[in-house]
């Protein structure tokens, strides 16, 4: 007997007969003598619709009744689903997060799980209920509800296997397992039967919408057996593991994402300390920079050029000239119309000659770069936004096509 946390995403529950197929996997998988932790997200675009809804009596409402209101939409997911189960004639309980006891940090919308209490659902599973827990919130040590962020119920559910050293933690969704390349762009993108836990961070947080980072990093640290599968389609997902067979020579896949800006500072003195200044200036309005790229100018002065997050771009201007007389620049050039494609390999590492190939694909395509940036297993390079699904088609093609 093993014990099992089964994920379903918000397109997994969206409606009644949606419920009712993820009841019948629950069912199965009970059924076989497992004992099963479910985790749900809220059902289709709830979440969303939440939002609205906040929005249309206070434009600015405060994250404590945002998380009292977002956190709704997971309860209603795992009721129905155990009236599902007890239609069944399946003994199941469901669960909020304040009732299993995942504790964590008060800071809402954005929380992060500090501990899990093992006493209700152990003893709930020794009864040989199927637990059903609501996914993306946690208790705060007020007693407070709060969120984990957006896409956050992956995260419960790593968490929860890890608790519970799980034998297996299926994060079922509306694909069928992890991609070479989003399928919307490339048709040709193939699946993977199996991707490292650095390869499947690297790709999430370069844009690949499969799994929330913070649940991939969660599953490194604690060694959780994971799986991505299909709610819809009964056949193999992609494994997320430690080490993998995959070649060496090739990548595990090209990643994008558009929603970055570009800002860069002209004119700065060429002193020691301007970009500590700066950077630090972000880091304290908590801006997250990605790539930096430094480049001497004229006359003793220099340009610094970094990519942040569209969202953060009126913020950062505005932080930078606020400081314009200590920073002492000429002036800002900013930019949201670029993109960032991105390969990813545990290769990688071993092999200078898979960047090159990269580049390749791109000169082919008549595609220009505007700027590179590498760790050790990914590669990213920023273009127009234009170009960026044209490149992560050629990319794709070069490193797929040939073997
Ligand atoms: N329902 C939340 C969201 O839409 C959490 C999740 O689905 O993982 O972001
Ligand atoms: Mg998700």
């Amino acid at each position: 007997m093993s014990l099992i946390v089964q994920k379903f995403g918000g397109s997994s529950v969206k409606d009644a007969e949606r419920i009712k197929n993820v009841a019948r996997i629950i069912a199965e998988t009970y059924l076989k003598g497992n004992d099963v932790i479910v985790v749900l997200s809220a059902q289709g675009d709830t979440t969303d619709e939440l939002i609205e809804k906040a929005q249309e009596v206070n434009r600015s409402p405060s994250k404590r009744e945002m998380d009292m209101l977002l956190a709704t939409g997971e309860q209603i997911s795992v009721a129905l689903c155990a009236m599902a189960l007890e239609a069944m004639g399946l003994p199941c309980v469901s669960l909020a997060a304040w009732q299993v006891g995942i504790q964590s940090t008060g800071v809402h919308s954005d929380a992060r799980i500090k501990k899990i209490d093992s006493e209700r659902i152990r003893s709930e599973l020794d009864q040989h209920r199927i637990v059903l827990v609501t996914g993306f919130q946690g208790v705060d040590r007020i007693g407070d509800v709060t969120t984990l962020g957006r896409g956050g119920s992956d995260t419960s559910a790593v968490a929860l296997a890890a608790a519970f050293r799980a034998d297996l933690c299926q994060i079922f969704t509306d694909v069928d397992g992890v991609y070479t390349t989003d399928p919307r762009v490339v048709p040709e993108a193939r699946k993977l039967e199996e991707i490292t836990y650095d390869e499947m961070l690297e790709l999430a947080s370069q844009g690949a919408q499969v799994l929330h980072n913070r649940s991939v990093e969660l599953a490194k640290k604690f060694r959780v057996n994971l799986e991505v599968v299909s709610s819809l389609e009964r056949k193999p997902g992609t494994k997320v593991k430690e080490v993998t067979k995959v070649e060496k020579t090739n990548i595990a896949g090209v990643a994008k994402d558009t929603s970055i800006a570009r800002v860069a500072l002209i004119g700065l003195q060429h002193n020691p300390g301007v970009a500590f200044q700066v950077f630090d200036l972000l880091s304290k309005h908590n801006i997250n920079v990605d790539v930096i790229l430094q480049s001497i100018g004229r006359e003793d002065t220099k340009d610094i050029t970094f990519t942040i997050h569209k969202k953060d771009q009126d913020e950062t201007e505005q932080i930078l000239n606020d400081h314009k007389d200590v920073l002492k620049f000429d002036h800002i050039e900013a930019d949201d119309k670029i993109g960032k494609v991105s390969i990813v390999g545990a290769g990688l590492m071993s092999n200078c000659g898979v960047a090159a190939k990269m580049f390749e694909a791109l000169y082919e395509s008549g595609i220009n770069i505007q700027m590179i940036n590498t760790s050790e297993i990914r590669v990213s390079v920023l273009l127009d936004e234009d170009d960026v699904n044209k490149a992560v088609k050629a990319i794709h093609a070069k490193f797929f096509d040939e073997i």
